[in-house]
């Protein structure tokens, strides 16, 4: 042997491996996952080279993998004929973590209790993961490069790892020894190593032998017959691609022969990805060419507000040769992932046709991401479908409508759709702008998330419908719709002299709010609320206002129009007042309250300070009134 040398890992990879070699999992026995699919890998990239027409040493090597036991000496090996490693490989690819998102999965894991055997099991820990069941672990490996020598490698996982140069005449590949921990000598049983490699690596692609016995299933599942794949195939495969326990929601297997060959095997997870926030990198569908792994993770096969599906894509019609750097310029590549792109769309198509509560449940699951698609516009009709949205005529927050479903309940001479937005269902039925609305019978959208009113936006109109947001309608356009119920008459019309005293009232109020607000009008909207803020006809929606001011300080608030409503008990008091005495304070009292209640309900109201000041000294008032109108004793 050469001269050995020592290195230490780094501070990320100690991190690491101290929770990995300290703490008990009952999912450690992934760690052979994790080997097998190094192996895998290696081997596909071997492969490519091939294709590649690139030199090889010892190229009529065939391409597999074997695992061997030794139970007296707690010897684990697993070996492949695959890439391998030169030296400089050795110590920048075992020793670092150079994998995005690593560095929030170890904060993670080092942060989770109990839940560690769910988090480990469902990611690639990789190489490290050996650790929860080796005290020792030896690497010996052979790059594919001809003229690159064998090299050793050496660390118990604890700080560092040593490495030298090989001398002995190794074969093509990488070797693993992994000499067990005590309490891990399960690990060189043959039925506990049968039982893990066909639980999480029946679907690799090379051959696995377990002594002489090939155990894996070795086939390209999505290359099959749908009728000769049941359920049980189907979930095993899923659970093996995506590392999910659950069986997935849905499977989408297609084969298309024109005009251009493709096999797609894809799946629906149950479950939203709840680490989605520091796992965006790892999505994408597996891109095969001829049963030969060209990609892991192909990221434009799909748009990314389809990202949740997972799935292998396989075609006879792309070259062997292809490099993933030249895939998205190539034309055959393009037609293949619109094709899926299609497929799946289609197939949600189909779900929400003949299963509403099955489409429920994925838009649950999974809508948050699929709105994300209003973007794509090469499929926009068949997006525009899929979207749903909770609104007044649902039940329950619960419930769910398309644009179709909606546009079928229009009433006669309705030509747009009507929408609002709001925190939830409480929220927005109590929004003054509501009342006509439910006057008419006339439905609205309800916008719960914040990126729906973007969705809306871009999408411009369904059908020949415009999208109309509640808060800045044109009352023109309803004037001749009927009201479902009679409105309840609290008072009589205002007579001559009134309708001139409250004209001079509202000029009063404009007054008072000065540049606060485009102009303070006669409502023709209200029913059961004194007053509410509207947008000028075709002015921003106050909620996207909302959204603008967040994502740019600069945009000025639009001026608004304050509506007050004549046949409310409040504003018959105010005109009295007024008229008894038109400079009387409460009338800037009220007319600056009802306006900041206003600006408070759609969230837009800086300070609430002063607000919360007047509410207090008029209920001070106030409770003198009552405590002498009720006659009450005070003490
Ligand atoms: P990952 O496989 O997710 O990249 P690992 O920690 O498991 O992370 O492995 C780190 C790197 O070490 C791999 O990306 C690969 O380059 C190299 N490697 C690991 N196992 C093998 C192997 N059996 N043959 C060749 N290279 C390997």
């Amino acid at each position: 042997m050469s001269t050995t040398k020592k290195y230490e890992f780094k501070a990320e990879v100690k991190k690491l491996l101290d929770i990995l070699v300290h703490s008990l999992y009952t999912s450690r026995e992934i760690f052979i996952r994790e080997l097998i699919s190094n192996s895998s890998d290696a081997l596909d990239k071997l492969r490519f080279e091939q294709n590649r027409g690139t030199e090889i040493f010892e190229k009529e090597l065939p391409l597999e993998i074997r695992i061997d036991f030794d139970e007296k000496k707690k010897l684990l090996t697993i070996t492949d004929t695959g890439i391998g490693m030169t030296r400089d490989e050795v110590i920048t690819n075992i020793g670092t973590i150079a994998k995005s998102g690593t560095e929030d999965f170890v904060k993670m894991i080092s942060e989770s209790k109990g839940d560690l055997n769910n988090i480990i099991g469902k990611f690639g820990v990789g190489f490290y993961s050996v650790f929860m069941a080796a005290k020792e672990v030896v690497i010996k490996t052979k790059s594919f490069i001809v003229d690159e020598p064998a090299v050793h490698w050496k660390s118990d996982g604890l700080g560092d790892f040593e490495i030298s140069e090989l001398e002995e005449k190794r074969k093509r590949g990488t070797k693993i020894e992994i000499h067990l921990k005590e309490d891990a000598s399960e690990f060189c049983q043959k039925w506990k190593l049968e039982s893990v490699i066909k639980k999480h690596s029946n679907f690799i692609t090379f051959p696995i032998y377990l002594g002489t016995e090939k155990i894996n299933t070795v086939s390209a599942i999505w290359r099959e017959p749908k009728s000769s794949i049941n359920k049980e195939q189907y979930a095993e495969f899923y659970k093996f691609l995506s590392y999910d326990t659950n069986e997935p929601m849905d499977v989408i297997h297609k084969t298309i022969d024109a005009p251009i060959q493709f096999n797609a095997l894809l799946f629906i997870p149950k479950k939203s990805s709840n680490y989605f926030w520091f796992d965006r990198e790892n999505y994408g569908l597996d891109l095969y060419v001829r049963r030969v792994l060209i990609q892991h993770k192909n990221k434009d096969l799909l748009p990314e507000y389809l990202s949740f599906i997972k799935g292998v894509v396989d075609s006879e019609d792309l070259p062997l040769n292809i490099s993933r750097e030249t895939l998205q310029e190539n034309i055959v590549f393009t037609k293949i992932s619109s094709s899926v792109t299609n497929a799946v769309l289609s197939y949600l198509a189909e779900k929400a046709n003949n299963d509403s509560n099955g489409y429920l449940e994925f838009w649950k699951e999974h809508g948050k991401i699929f709105k994300l698609g209003y973007s794509d516009f090469s499929n926009h009709e068949k997006y525009i479908e899929l979207i749903r949205f909770n609104s007044s005529a649902c039940k329950n927050q619960e419930e769910l409508v398309s644009l179709l479903e909606y546009i079928t309940r229009t009433k006669e001479g309705q030509k747009e759709i009507y929408y609002i937005s709001g925190t939830n269902r409480t929220a927005i039925e109590l929004d003054p702008h509501m009342e006509i609305f439910k006057n008419k019978g006339l439905e609205v959208l309800y916008l719960f998330d914040p990126v729906d009113e973007f969705v809306i936006q871009s999408i411009r109109k369904y059908k020949d419908y415009h999208f109309k947001s509640v808060d800045n309608i044109d009352l023109n356009k309803l004037k001749d719709l009927k009201d479902v119920e009679e409105k309840k008459k609290e008072f009589e019309d205002l007579s001559g002299d009134d309708k001139k005293h409250f004209s001079s009232l509202l000029a009063k109020m404009k007054n008072i709010l000065g540049d606060k607000v485009e102009d303070v009008v006669e409502s023709k909207r209200l029913v059961n609320s004194a007053s509410c803020l509207v947008s000028k006809d075709e002015g921003l929606s106050s909620s996207m206002q909302k959204i603008l001011k967040l994502t740019n300080k600069e945009t000025a608030q639009q001026k608004k129009i304050f509506e007050i409503n004549p046949s409310h008990l409040l504003i018959r008091n105010i005109i009295s007042v007024y008229k008894s005495d038109a400079n009387d304070e409460f009338i800037s009292d009220v007319t600056e309250q009802l306006f900041e209640a206003a600006l408070l309900q759609e969230e837009s109201l800086d300070d609430p300070h002063v607000l919360a000041k007047r509410i207090n000294q008029t209920l001070e008032k106030a409770s003198e009134w009552y405590v002498t109108v009720k006659g009450i004793i005070k003490n």
